[in-house]
């Protein structure tokens, strides 16, 4: 490398990101010591982005250095957690500035929209290998799980669902450059929206929640695994984006929506009752926010048309189930 170690360390991350008053010790020592909340459970979450598997080539390096964040501070918010710190273990073939400058600066934008400050990490050499973990508070116990979905509950999903993925089968197809979308989905698809608000307002609301990173029935899946339940999805409810209609067939949009990933969207399911005072909060927060679906007690995912027949998954795209 031209540059040593130290020298990306200090250039680079040494002050990439906001100083938050909960630090006493950032980057420099041995380790970081931070200041630890009275009455709070701390939320830890770690996150790999390998070349090739998690980004494509078309990813400039300030796309991966918000990516890594992104997708990091995206389980936070699922947990309703509040970001507070990150680290980040970097393995570089080469030390190439250019890459290094954006990168930093993508994770340093995100990171400082989010209070969040980089106060540690490692780097090394070998093939680019980028981990990134990220700390938060929620109020002891207020946590937001996996396990907690009930009969009767209403699913609700953030956004829209698909974009990615829409995104990615453009890309693959060499027809997103051409698109009247592609800025559109250019950004879901490279600069995921963690919804860390949204998460830390379900505390206390929420049942349940996860974030859609592997696709909408994958992650529900989740929650019905630990919840014990069963849930059904009412397809014509699913939230499509305007690129998502004017792009594809209604049964594509359908089959991005339930089988493809990278959204980073919540999934949450709250008693009826809250309905009303969840959605008033997504249009005061310019979030579209939809009920897709409920919470049944028999095990088991179903997708239903507007006339209540069944639609297998299969024919959804989950020929791998
Ligand atoms: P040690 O050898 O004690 O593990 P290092 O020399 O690897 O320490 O790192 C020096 C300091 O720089 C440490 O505080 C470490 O947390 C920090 N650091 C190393 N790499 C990164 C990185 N990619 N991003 C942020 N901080 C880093
Ligand atoms: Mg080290």
């Amino acid at each position: 490398m031209a540059l040593s170690e130290f020298e990306i360390i200090d250039c680079y991350f040494a002050h990439a990101t906001a100083e938050r008053d909960d630090v006493r010790v950032g980057i420099g020592d041995d380790a970081a010591l931070v200041a630890v909340r009275a009455g709070h459970d701390l939320a830890v979450a770690t996150d790999t982005l390998i070349a090739g598997v998690h980004f494509p080539a078309e990813a400039t390096a300030e796309d991966i250095g918000y990516r890594a964040l992104a997708v990091n501070l995206s389980d936070l918010a699922a947990m309703g957690a509040e970001p507070a710190w990150a680290t980040l273990a970097l393995t570089l073939p080469a030390a190439d500035e250019t890459w290094l400058n954006g990168f930093a600066r993508g994770f340093a934008k995100l990171a400082d929209r989010f209070g969040v400050q980089l106060i540690g990490g490692d780097t090394t050499r070998g093939p680019l290998s980028i981990t990134v973990t990220v700390h938060g508070w929620v109020p002891a116990g207020t946590g937001l799980l996996r396990s907690g979905a009930k009969g009767g509950d209403a699913v609700l999903v953030s956004g829209t669902l698909g974009d990615a993925s829409l995104a990615l089968t453009l890309l693959q197809a060499g027809e997103l450059d051409a698109s009247t979308h592609r800025d559109f989905l250019s950004e879901r698809f490279f600069r995921p929206p963690p919804r860390v608000a949204l998460g830390e307002h379900l505390r206390g609301r929420a049942h349940s929640a996860i974030d859609i990173s592997d696709g909408l029935v994958a992650d529900l899946g989740h929650i019905l695994e630990r919840s014990l339940a069963g849930a059904v999805i009412e397809a014509d409810r699913l939230p499509y984006s305007m690129a998502m209609r004017e792009c594809t067939s209604p049964a594509q949009a359908r089959q991005h929506a339930l089988a493809g990933g990278d959204d980073y969207e919540l999934c949450f399911t709250i008693p009826r009752q809250l309905e009303q005072e969840i959605s008033l909060w997504g249009s005061t927060h310019d979030l579209r926010l939809t009920r897709i679906g409920y919470i049944v007690t028999e095990p088991g995912l179903r997708v239903v048309d507007a006339q209540g027949h069944e639609v297998s998954l299969e024919s959804c795209g989950y020929a791998h189930f």
